[in-house]
């Protein structure tokens, strides 16, 4: 008999149709009611899940009988409770790395897009707005020599700190629970707290993982220390910042702007920034290109035939 796999997020069609060669596959599809019952009902002899973006845990996973693994299609894995998966001996494997690059180029079309004013002045012009010489009102921020400081120097946040250094000859900042002195050397950026963090940088882009210590490390104190001209940029997780700060600091102009991939509620309907001029809102993009995501969705599903094959896969969170 076949193993059963539950698809429970939109995959590339090129790796659903090899599962369900495979497979006893069930896509889950949330026309057909509440999800999360479906994954009750479908669990319970379920081998292996496949996907992203959903929260699993002992409300929805309980009924379980031989799960052995989740392959999320993902780097981040906060949607996931790890130790109740590893207390019921429940594999979790990621994707990290292949999503790397171009994280980072999102990070930095934000950072570029804010300090400019790119979304703004692309209404302005297609508005009429553009009646002579543009004045202050329009003038953004310079990028090329400032300070970039990273809160989160990991696989990302090194990318983003390397389009910098080499692209923009930036003096780089990093701040992160342990130093990373590999990681940090060829880029000669300076590892210090997160308050000489803040007050120091021109740009700000976080790219931690989400976890308890980084759960609202971004708050009204911290959006204080920041410079009056300097950029927020998130692309982490919506949760790592409180975003009422967030609001409060761009309203009063504490900084200049913000560009954001992630938020505290997705997919964000309604929201104070979005009446905001200076911060530039995306619907969590970060990796969504059609080479990447199908680089992701292959890695999972290796990561899942590892697993169900009786190897250990490559990429486990809780090996
Ligand atoms: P990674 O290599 O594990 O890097 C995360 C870094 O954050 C680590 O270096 C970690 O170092 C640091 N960190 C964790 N908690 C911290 C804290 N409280 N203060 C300071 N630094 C802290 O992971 P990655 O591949 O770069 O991915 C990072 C995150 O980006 C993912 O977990 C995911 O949530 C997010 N992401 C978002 C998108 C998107 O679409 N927007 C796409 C991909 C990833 P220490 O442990 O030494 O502190």
């Amino acid at each position: 008999m076949k193993q059963k796999v539950i698809v429970f997020s939109q995959i590339d069609a090129t790796v659903l149709d090899q599962l369900g060669r495979d497979y006893h596959v069930v896509v889950l599809n949330p026309k057909q009611g509440d999800i999360n019952e479906q994954i009750c009902t479908e669990v319970v002899d379920a081998d292996a899940m496949i996907g992203a973006g959903r929260l699993l845990n002992e409300t929805n996973l309980a009924p379980a009988q031989k799960l052995k693994i989740i392959s999320t299609v993902s780097v981040g894995y906060d949607n996931y409770d790890v130790d109740y998966l590893t207390k019921n001996n429940i594999w979790l494997a990621n994707t990290p790395h292949v999503l790397t690059e171009t994280t980072a180029d999102l990070a930095f079309t934000l950072l570029v897009s804010a300090a400019r004013k790119v979304p703004e002045l692309d209404r302005w012009t297609k508005q009429g707005e553009w009646k002579r010489t543009v004045g202050p009102a329009q003038f953004g921020q310079d990028i090329f020599g400032k300070t970039l400081g990273i809160i989160g120097l990991g696989n990302i946040g090194a990318a983003v700190a390397r389009r910098g250094f080499y692209g923009f000859n930036m003096n780089i900042l990093y701040h992160n629970r342990r130093e990373k002195l590999a990681l940090a050397q060829p880029l000669n950026a300076r590892y210090c707290g997160l308050d000489e963090l803040l007050s120091q940088s021109d740009f700000v882009v976080v790219a931690v993982d989400l976890n308890p210590e980084s759960k609202a490390l971004m708050g009204k104190a911290q959006f204080e220390k920041m410079q009056s001209h300097a950029v927020f940029v998130n692309i982490a997780r919506g949760s790592v910042v409180d975003e009422e700060a967030l609001v409060y600091a761009l309203q009063q102009q504490q900084i200049f702007a913000a560009g954001l991939d992630v938020y505290q509620k997705e997919p964000l309907q309604s929201s104070p920034l979005f009446s905001l001029p200076n911060v530039v809102t995306l619907p969590h993009i970060g990796s969504a290109t059609a080479e990447t995501r199908l680089k992701m969705a292959k890695l999972a599903h290796k990561n899942l035939v590892d697993a169900l094959e009786g190897r250990t896969p490559q990429y486990l969170v809780n090996g």
